[in-house]
C-alpha cells in the first residue's frame, strides 16, 4: 500500500495542448493565457478584479503591503489572524512590518469570532482570515466584526478555491482575496496564485508592484503608442511576483473541472464520515457551518494520541499529514505562545487523512480500518 495524502489529479492532455500553443506561438511569459486565466477567474468567482501571480504567498505580501501603504497604517500596527495556517499567511503580516496577534479558532477549527472581538485595540487594522480546509467557519461573523469596527478584511483562501457559502462563492464581502494554486491545492497548477482586490485601484497598484513597480501605460496612455512603446516608468520597488502562460495553461483547464473534482472530494469525505462517526467518542470532527458547501480541501479529524496514530497508518502504507501546528510554536512567532489553548490542543491533535482524487471507496475503507484498529486498541 502507498497512499499519499495528496496527489494532484490533472487532465493531462488537455493541459499539454494548452501549454503546446504557448510554446507555438512563442509566449510563455506574462499576458496571454494570464489574461484569459484572470477573465475565467472573475467568471467563475464572480469577483470584480483578479491579479495573476506566482503564488499565493506573494499575493499575501502584496495583500498586506498594499493595503498598509494605502491606508496609511503605521509599523507595529495589528492585524488578527489565527495560528493554525501555513506560515506564509502571517509571514505576510510581519514582512509588511505588521504585528500577527494571533486570536483562538473555535470548533470549525477558523478563527472564532468572540476570540477576534477581544484582540481588537487601538492599533488593530484587520482581520485576516483562512477557510480552513475550504471551510468557511463564522465567516459571516467575522465580516460583520469588521465592518462594525472599521477593520480591513483580507481572506486568505488557499483552500477555498470551489467553495460555496449557501450556493455562493464568498469573498466579494472582503477587502482582498488570495487563492493559492499551489502544487496541492484542489487548483493545482505547480505554483502559482490570484488576488483579488474589491477596488479597482488597488488591483492597479498590484499589477505594478508584482512587476517591479514598472508602469506600462505611463507613456502608452499619454504619448503616441507606437513610438513609445518601449518606454515605461518605475512607480514603486516592486517584486517579481506575477505569474506566467505554462502555470496559466494548467490553470485554465483544472478551473473547468475543480467544481466536480470537489464534489468526488465530498464524496470522499462522506465516506470517512460514515465511517468514523460511530467512533465520535474517541474521533473528533471539524465542525461544518450550515450553508457551507466545503472544497473539501482538507479532511481533519483530533484524536488521543496523534503522533502515534501517524507512526501506525505509516506503517500500514498510509501518509497522514498535519495542517497545521500552530504558529505560535515557531521561533518567530514565540511572543504568541499559550496565548491560544483551543489552537493548540488542534495543533497537538489534528491529523489530515488522505485526500486526493485518486482514493477509491477501497482505499477509504481501508484507511478507516486502520484507525479504528489504532483507536480501539
Ligand atoms: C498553501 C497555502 C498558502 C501559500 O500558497 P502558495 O501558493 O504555495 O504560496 C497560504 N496559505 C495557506 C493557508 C496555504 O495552505
Amino acid at each position: 500500500m502507498d497512499i499519499q495524502l495528496f496527489k494532484a489529479k490533472y487532465e493531462v492532455d488537455e493541459c499539454l495542448s494548452e501549454i503546446r500553443e504557448c510554446l507555438e506561438v512563442g509566449w510563455t511569459g506574462m499576458g496571454f493565457k494570464t489574461v484569459k486565466f484572470e477573465d475565467a477567474w472573475k467568471q467563475y468567482t464572480g469577483l470584480p478584479y483578479a491579479h495573476y501571480l506566482n503564488s499565493s504567498t506573494m499575493g499575501l505580501y502584496l495583500a498586506v503591503d498594499i493595503l498598509k501603504e494605502e491606508c496609511g497604517w503605521n509599523d507595529d500596527d495589528e492585524i488578527i489572524t489565527t495560528p493554525i495556517t501555513f506560515i506564509s499567511t502571517n509571514h505576510a503580516i510581519a514582512k509588511s512590518g505588521l504585528k500577527a496577534v494571533f486570536a483562538d479558532i473555535d470548533d470549525t477549527f477558523c478563527l472564532d469570532p468572540k476570540s477576534v472581538k477581544e484582540h481588537i485595540t487601538d492599533k488593530t487594522k484587520a482581520v485576516m482570515y483562512v477557510g480552513l480546509g475550504g471551510n468557511t467557519g463564522n465567516y459571516e461573523e467575522i465580516v460583520k466584526i469588521c465592518r462594525e469596527n472599521n477593520l480591513k478584511f483580507i481572506l486568505d483562501a488557499a483552500h477555498m478555491t470551489g467553495t460555496r457559502i449557501n450556493g455562493k462563492i464568498p469573498g466579494s464581502e472582503a477587502d482582498v482575496v488570495v487563492y493559492s494554486f499551489q502544487a496541492v491545492k484542489n487548483l493545482p497548477t505547480a505554483d502559482s496564485g490570484m488576488i483579488c482586490f474589491k477596488d479597482g485601484r488597488l488591483d492597479e497598484i498590484v499589477r505594478k508592484k508584482a512587476w517591479l513597480g514598472i508602469n506600462k501605460d505611463t507613456y502608452a496612455r499619454t504619448q503616441n503608442m507606437g513610438n513609445y512603446k518601449w518606454k515605461y516608468d518605475v512607480e514603486y520597488i516592486g517584486e517579481k511576483g506575477h505569474g506566467n502562460s505554462v502555470m496559466a495553461s494548467i490553470g485554465l483547464v483544472q478551473l473547468k473541472y475543480v467544481d466536480r473534482d470537489n464534489a468526488y472530494r465530498r464524496t470522499i469525505c462522506n465516506w470517512y464520515r460514515e465511517r468514523l462517526e460511530p467512533y465520535s467518542d474517541k474521533i473528533t470532527f471539524v465542525r461544518i457551518e450550515k450553508g457551507c458547501e466545503s472544497s473539501c480541501h482538507l479532511f481533519q479529524i483530533l484524536v488521543d494520541d496523534r503522533d502515534a496514530l501517524i507512526v501506525a497508518l505509516n506503517q500500514a502504507g498510509i501518509s497522514p499529514g498535519v495542517h497545521y501546528i500552530a504558529n505560535t510554536e515557531y521561533k518567530m512567532y514565540a511572543y504568541g505562545k499559550g496565548t491560544c489553548p483551543h489552537a493548540d490542543y488542534v495543533s497537538s491533535h489534528t491529523l489530515s487523512l488522505p485526500l486526493n482524487l485518486y482514493l477509491t471507496r477501497k482505499d477509504v475503507d481501508y484507511i478507516c480500518d486502520e484507525v479504528i484498529k489504532f483507536i480501539g486498541k
